[in-house]
């Protein structure tokens, strides 16, 4: 098992793709910590690894809030006495033109994408040196490296994940501490609901997802898993400050 006993904080991990990298970090020996906004949904996944015979439990938190950020960080080291991987999974999309996002929807793009990443490295970071190592994961998108039409909120946040997420690398490398960004493609998950409301339904997406995507289909949660376990792990053990695109070549063209 390539994480035993490693301690993993996962961040939106009720559901989709941080709840498959859960999972995956599980069954190769950690233990979990699943933040998830929703309670019954964090219950649910913790369950699910433990009936799988993997380590895991839920702390209720919305990245919404700080004093909740730093508690998930303070109680996870407070019980775990170090915390080996953070996974700063938790996001939030707002579709839409310069003219059409408000103030509102850039400030929430912004507090949730890039804010609540922030402040819990923050928090993390001390405990990370302190142990002599360890690896943030933060969750851009394909959209943190190229640009889609009608984004401007979420490709801007995004984008500063990415950013963000190269200038902490440079700055703790010396400190054994990796940090890199994961940016999936289409991944069909409850996410995607909003948006695909948007475009008019199952049917619209579907043909969009066919034609837009050069391979043609979505990635299941379980295939962004396998670069999530490769990021956390020492299989990316000389990688740093970068942005790991998986989205069936739909960035390329
Ligand atoms: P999902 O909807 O399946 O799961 C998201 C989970 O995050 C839910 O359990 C939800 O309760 C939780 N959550 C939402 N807001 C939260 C908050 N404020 N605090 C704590 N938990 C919160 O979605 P998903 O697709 O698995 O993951 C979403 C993340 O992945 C976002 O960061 C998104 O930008 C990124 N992403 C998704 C896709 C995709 O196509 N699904 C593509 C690229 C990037």
């Amino acid at each position: 098992m390539i994480l035993k006993d490693r301690i993993a904080v996962v961040t939106g991990a009720g559901s989709g793709i941080g709840r498959a990298g859960a999972m995956i970090m599980a069954s190769e020996g950690a233990a979990v910590i699943i933040a998830d906004r929703d309670p019954m949904a964090g219950e649910a996944a913790a369950l699910d690894i433990r009936e799988a015979g993997g380590r895991a439990e839920a702390m209720a938190t919305d990245v919404n809030d700080d004093k909740a950020i730093e508690a998930l960080i303070a109680g996870t080291l407070s019980k775990y006495g170090r915390i080996d991987i953070l996974h700063n999974h938790a996001g939030i999309q707002v579709g839409g033109t310069l003219t059409e996002v408000g103030t509102d929807g850039m400030d929430a793009s912004w507090r949730i994408n890039v804010r609540a990443q922030f402040l819990a490295a923050k928090a993390a970071m001390p405990a990370m040196i302190a142990q002599g190592g360890g690896v943030i994961l933060n969750t851009a998108s394909n959209s943190g490296v190229f640009y889609d039409r009608e984004m401007i909120a979420y490709a801007t946040s995004k984008h500063a994940v990415v950013a963000m997420t190269r200038q902490m690398s440079l700055d703790y490398a010396r400190h054994n501490v990796r940090v890199n960004a994961l940016c999936p493609g289409w991944v069909d998950t409850p996410f995607n609901e909003p948006f695909i409301a948007q475009m008019g339904g199952r049917g619209a997406i579907e043909t969009y997802v066919r034609t837009k995507i050069p391979m043609g289909r979505w990635a299941s949660a379980e295939e962004i898993a396998e670069a999530i376990l490769f990021l956390v792990s020492d299989r990316s053990s000389f990688m740093t400050g970068q942005a790991l695109v998986i989205d069936g070549g739909e960035s390329i063209g």
